[in-house]
């Protein structure tokens, strides 16, 4: 059992996210692995995008994750239309895909699904955190968390950034974003 406050870990997985989780599964296989993501445990702050490609569905399905994938399943769907650089409409059929249809999820459950395979694997999860500071001191990683009052010491072998477009650790590290392009998102439901 890890104790998040004092933790020394192999692996410090910065963003509870799919990425997260999914890795976290994966490596707590192994390591010692702890989860550090900022909303509360009781979050329900689903995010958006509720279509999994079947190429997506292969790789969860190696990653040993088909049961988190069966448990949110809703209906197959066959292809895609976007609009994407361009304004006319692209259509993009899956009959001509190795690996099939995709699969309409319930977004939420997929994601509860795949952190609780995490959690079974002996991932620890550290809710309410944020990442403050990090240095590399002698082959390991130092790191300082705010939570919420309370300040913790983390010592890492290895730091994962799965924080998404947040990319904290790797701002937190100086390194700049490279802006290829403008993005705009409109999801309805
Ligand atoms: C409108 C829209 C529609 C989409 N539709 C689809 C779709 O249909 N199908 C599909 O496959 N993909 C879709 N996507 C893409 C998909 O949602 C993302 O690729 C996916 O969520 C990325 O997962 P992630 O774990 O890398 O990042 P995220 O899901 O962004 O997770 C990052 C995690 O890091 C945490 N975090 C951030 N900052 C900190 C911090 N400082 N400290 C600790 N934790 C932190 C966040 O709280 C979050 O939990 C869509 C995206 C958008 C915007």
């Amino acid at each position: 059992m890890i104790n998040p406050k004092t933790a020394s870990v192999d692996v410090l997985i910065v963003g509870g996210g799919m990425a997260g989780c999914a890795l976290a599964h994966v490596l707590a296989q192994k390591y010692r692995v702890l989860v550090l993501e900022k909303q509360p445990e009781t979050s329900q702050q689903d995010r958006v995008g509720e279509s999994l490609p079947a190429a997506a569905l292969r790789s969860l399905k190696i990653l040993g994750l088909s049961d988190a994938i069966n448990q949110s399943a809703n209906s197959d769907y066959h292809g895609v239309v976007s609009i994407w650089g361009q304004s006319t409409p692209i259509r993009k059929d899956f009959f001509d895909t190795l690996d099939g249809s995709g699969l309409h999820v319930d977004r939420g459950s997929l994601n509860r699904a795949i952190k609780k395979a995490a959690i079974d694997a002996g991932a620890g999860f550290l809710h309410d955190a944020q990442l403050k500071s990090l240095s590399s001191r002698n082959g390991h990683w130092a790191i300082e968390v705010n939570r919420l009052d309370e300040g913790c010491q983390i010592e890492a072998r290895m730091v994962v950034d799965a924080s998404g477009r947040a990319s904290v650790v790797t701002r937190k590290l100086g390194l700049k974003r490279v802006n290829a392009d403008r993005a705009v998102a409109i999801h309805a439901q």
